[in-house]
């Protein structure tokens, strides 16, 4: 048997980059070869096996015919009469399908070196579009590699096209878009991947109600991007700027998304986005099956979120409201998180990149003046249940009144 390493680690270290987890593709040799070896089986019908101490992944080289829609359509050939050039030719991208054996000396049958050069993402083969993960795949690796000057290449852009005009996107499961998703936005730019997703046409069936966002004016005094679609883009880009997690960028790309719904005779306001985007926030979530700590962060900035930007105005009353609905008492870093979310939409306009947020240390003491109530005292009095809820309530807003008034003085 003949073993190469292919994929990811090939590409990386032909761009200089970092490897981290190698792919191996095992040519010339049955599953009982395999196991015989030592190697662990990964499933029961996939030819994929780990190596029993490095535990990377080698697969046996292998053709796959489509025989229905999304990926579970899929029949696997592997055998040891399959190539390295037919195993090769089955993958997404050029600069994907490269193998090289121990010597480093490379096999590259589908001319990904040039695609590397040329700074290309070209699909290897018309198969291509036999799985529509492969079209958030491509926008993924744009987003990744934007700033080496990566761009998707103008037939595979079409491919990408028919894809989403198909109706396969929506053959994908939850668990394989949610996997794609959250890597790119942890990407370095990950407002690369909405905007090949956008262009072509997947965002739509993906995500219309982010699609929804793109010829939607925002007032310009707060705005000076204008486009609601823009806005979510540069927050998104503020976001990975900034190095948010997760849970941030996620509830960035769905803050507005409200100002979809915005009736146009309204534009360029939108009264109570925060509100009506609601219940679209929800649904995008649930579609996803997003963690539980992206769809509760998502969900309390899309509603909160000008709240977070009114701070310094808000009534104390209103400040408790928001401290209680942040549950900030139990929930320090969903606070910080909410924070950063608020920070980034302040940014992610145009030209105010560089703004101060005094909000975010305004918010934090506003936070520990309200946390710095004693519950024992009011036990002592004698508050109990319902009552007791009341009587902390009525200090937290008493310490928020102080709060601000020594704020403004
Ligand atoms: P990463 O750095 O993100 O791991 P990678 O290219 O190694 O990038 P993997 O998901 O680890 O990506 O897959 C390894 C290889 O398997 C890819 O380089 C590609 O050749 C092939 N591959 C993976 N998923 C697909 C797919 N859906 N369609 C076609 N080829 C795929
Ligand atoms: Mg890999």
């Amino acid at each position: 048997m003949q073993i190469y390493k292919v994929g990811g680690a090939v590409r990386d270290r032909l761009l200089g980059k970092p490897v981290t987890d190698i792919d191996w593709v095992v040519v010339g040799a049955t599953a009982e070869e395999m196991l015989a070896n030592g190697f662990r089986p990964v499933g029961a019908d996939f030819p994929v096996f780990l190596h029993p101490k490095s535990g990377e992944e080698y697969a046996l080289a292998r053709t796959e015919r489509k025989s229905g829609r999304g990926y579970g359509g899929f029949t696997f050939h592997a055998s040891p009469e399959v190539t390295l050039e037919e195993d090769l030719i089955r993958r997404d991208l050029t600069i994907n399908a490269m193998a090289e054996d121990d010597q480093q000396n490379l096999t590259d049958p589908y001319h990904g070196q040039r695609d590397l050069e040329a700074r290309l993402l070209r699909h290897v083969s018309p198969a291509f579009a036999e799985d529509p993960l492969r079209v958030l795949r491509v926008a993924r690796f744009a987003a990744r590699y934007a700033a080496l000057g990566f761009t998707v290449a103008p037939e595979t852009l079409g491919l990408m096209r028919e894809l989403s005009e198909s109706g396969e996107l929506e053959a994908l499961t939850a668990e394989r878009s949610w996997k794609e998703i959250s890597r790119a936005l942890m990407e370095d730019q990950p407002q690369v991947f909405i905007e090949v997703l956008r262009e072509c046409g997947a965002l739509k069936v993906l995500m219309p109600e982010v699609d929804a966002l793109f010829g939607v004016p925002q007032p310009k005094a707060h705005h000076p991007e204008i486009d609601t679609g823009v806005h979510t883009l540069s927050v998104l880009e503020q976001s990975a700027l900034h190095k948010q997690p997760l849970t941030v960028r996620w509830a960035c790309l769905l803050h507005d998304l409200g100002k979809g719904l915005t009736p146009e005779e309204e534009w360029p306001r939108h009264i109570a986005h925060e509100h009506t985007g609601l219940k679209l926030i929800k649904t995008v979530n649930e579609r996803f099956k997003a963690p539980k700590d992206c769809q509760e962060l998502a969900l309390l900035v899309g509603q909160y979120h000008t709240h977070g930007h009114r701070a310094l105005e808000l009534k104390p009353s209103t400040l408790l409201e928001l401290l209680q609905s942040l549950d900030v008492y139990r929930r320090p870093q969903r606070f910080e998180e909410f924070i950063s979310a608020c920070e980034m939409d302040a940014r992610g306009r145009k030209g105010l990149e560089l703004r101060s947020y005094p909000q975010a240390d305004y918010l934090r003491g506003a936070a520990t003046a309200a946390r710095s109530v004693a519950v024992q005292p009011l036990l002592e009095k004698g508050f109990k249940g319902p009552e007791l809820g009341e009587a902390i309530k009525r200090e937290r807003l008493k310490a928020l009144k102080a709060y601000k008034e020594e704020a403004s003085t």
